[in-house]
């Protein structure tokens, strides 16, 4: 065992069925993508509420999509990290597999991840306000460049925004759906590198353990969500998982 040493960890591991894994901010890190909270986290330097609302990409469209571009240009550059191909050689190992993730970075995609259940949307995904026509990175980033006053428009003449959650507006009810529906059959619980402080999505690690799965929480600090865990690994994601899926392997032969 290279981790994992705890006897009702190893018992509940043997006999899982469904893993489900919540990831947050923190597991990109690594890749040098900023997480919002913790050391060096985003929101350290800037205010949410100046950045991440729609109010306030009505009203400073430019500074707003300034950013969000800016943002799209380093997850670009950014690569995934042994933590994400980690959770895409997990999910071959239990019956039945979920990951859940507050991301919006596309990484877990980038490393293999196939049906990824985003709560928070997708960075790289842009979308015109009015009409709904979507644009892919390549796209947006034309639309860009020819932007009058750095504000991007669709052919429609509607604002182009980005195909992410902002602060007051509802998840994808679908996506939410098949979260909790993850969270509430899983044997065992993932919650890795989030700080538990945005909800809907820091409810499902407490309705996973409501539904008698075992918590195991990986994070570089304690969090909120630290009391109801059955397990804490602290330290780097990236470090962490590996070790953590080859004990997992050990115990559980693939499905
Ligand atoms: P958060 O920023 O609130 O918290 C990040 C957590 O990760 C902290 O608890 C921190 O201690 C931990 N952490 C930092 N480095 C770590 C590492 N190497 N290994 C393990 N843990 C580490 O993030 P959140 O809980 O996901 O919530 C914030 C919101 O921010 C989410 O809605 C998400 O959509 C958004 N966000 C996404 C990205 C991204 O897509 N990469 C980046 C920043 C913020």
């Amino acid at each position: 065992m290279k981790i994992l040493s705890d006897p009702s960890a190893i018992e509940a591991i043997k006999k899982t069925k469904n893993i489900a894994v919540l990831t947050g901010a923190g597991i990109s890190a690594e890749s040098g993508i900023p997480t919002f909270r913790g050391e060096n986290g985003l929101w350290t330097k800037l205010s949410p509420e100046e950045l991440a609302s729609f109010e306030s990409f009505y009203q400073n469209t430019a500074v707003v999509m300034e950013w969000y571009k800016h943002r799209q240009e380093v997850i670009m550059k950014c690569k995934p990290n042994p933590g994400h191909y980690a959770l895409n050689e997990l999910s071959r190992l239990p019956e039945h597999f979920d990951l859940i993730t507050q991301n919006i970075d596309g990484l877990h995609q980038r490393a293999g991840s196939r049906d990824v259940i985003e709560l928070h949307g997708n960075l790289l995904e842009n979308y015109c306000i009015c009409c709904g026509q979507k644009y892919s990175v390549e796209e947006f980033d034309e639309v860009f460049k020819n932007a009058i006053n750095h504000v991007p428009r669709c052919h429609c003449g509607g604002l182009i925004r980005p195909n992410v959650v902002w602060f007051g507006e509802a998840l994808p009810r679908e996506n939410l759906d098949m979260a909790y529906n993850a969270a509430i059959h899983a044997d065992v619980f993932l919650s890795v590198g989030t700080s538990g402080q945005v909800r809907p999505a820091a409810d499902l690690p407490i309705l996973a353990k409501q539904g008698g799965a075992f918590l195991i929480e990986i994070n570089t600090q304690k969090t909120v969500l630290s009391g109801e865990a059955d397990l804490i690994l602290q330290g780097n994601s990236g470090e962490i998982l590996p070790q953590l899926v080859e004990d997992i392997k050990t115990l559980l032969p693939k499905a």
